[in-house]
């Protein structure tokens, strides 16, 4: 892209990786909403830039000083462009708030392209029996609201909502039900119940129809509530139906403000929080885990050069669920 608003394919020379990084041939490379911050122009960019952030493909070029890689490699890159290793957030071991790591596909080249240089520290490694589509829009949608789950306070049987069945929901309802919990999905209309049933909820709610609050108050209350709906108002409107001690995690982004009563925080003790995609080794649990238990995203593919139509559907609400650009290599590949 070489300005806001318009996705162009242009034809770049190739670069060699430089220290501490490695140049990748991209096979598959998924398209994200938060795409949508690079394409628009929200976030301050110097063009031209190549937007993406769930990027698989093939180590091809290693910089001086990268070691634990090795040409040939699969690989993914996430959002999170590798951490420094040197600022404070990294040295305390918060690798996900690293100050200098550059977002892919904002101060970084991404992975809407068929070679992409990204730096070591933030790779993620595929698993054999991942195909690259498959292990794309894992990189991302998947390591959100995987993290989220691993390190959100539930334990096995206790009861976890997913509001909102998109993107991220669709995995979200699943990894909540492989990780052992109750599993309510929140979503508007009686036209999800069969897909949320699919997906692994124990219940479905409606919230088109009834109170989403009173029916998971119904349930116990919920001990976490994962918010994959952007929205300050259904963020609002659930908070109360967790139980004391319980958290509801924001992971859908949105202009509009969270509204939480003081009475609802003070008299239960509850949080509500936010966070931001995973570290590169939750990353790599993300992929074995999704492997091991089967949890895949539902996925439309695109060749890469129909990647504004595909960017396009995304932003329409009407890619089901995650749109996934495929390269020439990547088709090469998998044809085999
Ligand atoms: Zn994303
Ligand atoms: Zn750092």
């Amino acid at each position: 892209m070489s300005e806001p608003g318009k996705l162009s394919l242009v034809q770049l020379p190739i670069r060699e990786a430089g220290p501490g990084t490695v140049r990748i041939r991209v096979e598959a490379c998924g398209v994200c909403h938060s795409d949508s911050g690079t394409v628009e122009g929200l976030f301050p960019i110097d063009w031209p830039r190549v937007p993406g952030h769930e990027v698989v493909g093939r180590i091809d070029a290693l910089g001086s000083g990268v070691q634990g890689w090795a040409v040939g490699q699969r690989v993914g890159v996430g959002f999170l462009g590798g951490s420094c290793g040197y600022c404070e957030f990294c040295r305390n071991g918060d690798l996900v708030n690293c100050r200098n790591q550059g977002y892919t596909g904002i101060q970084q080249d991404g992975g809407y392209a068929e070679v992409m240089i990204a730096k070591a520290s933030g790779l993620v490694s595929i698993p054999d029996d991942l195909s690259s589509v498959d292990a794309a829009p894992l990189l991302c949608a998947g390591l959100t609201t995987f993290s989220a789950l691993r390190n959100a306070p539930a334990k096995a049987g206790d009861l976890v909502a997913v509001l909102g069945i998109g993107g991220l929901g669709h995995l979200g309802v699943q990894y909540a039900r492989h990780m052992g919990f109750e599993v309510a999905a929140i979503a508007r209309g009686a036209n999800k119940a069969e897909l949320a049933k699919k997906l692994g909820a124990h219940h479905y709610i409606d919230s088109a129809a009834t109170d989403s609050a009173a029916a998971l108050q119904a349930l116990g209350g919920a001990k976490v509530i994962l918010i994959t709906a952007s929205g300050g108002k259904t963020v609002a409107a659930t908070f109360k139906a967790l139980r004391p001690g319980g958290v509801s995690i924001v992971l859908g982004v949105g202009p509009e403000p969270i509204e939480a009563s003081s009475m609802d925080l003070i008299f239960a003790s509850r949080k509500l929080e936010g966070a931001l995609t995973g570290n590169p080794a939750t990353g790599d649990a993300t992929l074995r885990f999704s492997a091991l238990s089967g949890v895949s995203a539902m996925i439309e593919t695109a060749p890469l050069e129909q990647a504004e139509a595909a960017y396009a559907k995304m932003m329409a609400g009407k890619a089901r669920f995650r749109m996934v650009l495929v390269t020439k290599n990547g088709a090469d590949q998998s044809a085999r």
